[in-house]
């Protein structure tokens, strides 16, 4: 794959892999990570505009480097983290909320910087939502912001 293969309507494969040369999912996981954008971001892209994905699939060594476990749905090619400029994201959240399917969604606020990780599988979706509480706690609880 080039990084400029498109892999859904709107993403390429290098917005995916973070344009990292040694990030290579599998075959699986590349089957994923097209159902991920042609079934999810691609429609969130086609409500809100640009969608900056800041973190996509992520090999053992990247996703360590993130400081995620070992099951995090990132290495599976389960996972995105998107953000979207010029929008209130807690917008963006309640409508991915609202309107679509998805396995688990957490609004991320760290150190000011906020994002929303989603995953999304074929099949099993769990409708997980969570939000990141970047307080003295610095815990996950459930529910919205
Ligand atoms: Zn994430």
């Amino acid at each position: 794959m080039n990084f400029k293969d498109k892999i859904s309507r709107y993403f390429s494969y290098g917005e995916l892999v973070l344009y990292r040369k040694d990030n290579n999912p599998s075959r699986g996981e590349l089957v994923k990570l097209t159902q991920l954008c042609n079934n999810f971001l691609d429609h969130v892209r086609d409500v809100f505009g640009k969608t900056i994905v800041t973190s996509g699939y992520r090999n053992k060594k990247y996703n360590k480097a993130a400081g995620s476990r070992d099951t995090s749905q990132h290495m599976k090619g389960e996972a995105v983290d998107i953000y979207i400029s010029n929008i209130d994201m807690r917008i963006v959240f309640l409508y991915i909320y609202e309107n679509m399917d998805y396995d688990q969604l957490i609004f991320e606020n760290v150190n000011g910087k906020i994002w929303i990780h989603v995953s999304w599988k074929l099949k099993g979706n769990r409708k997980s939502t969570l939000t990141y509480r970047d307080n003295e706690y610095k815990k996950y609880s459930g529910g919205l912001i």
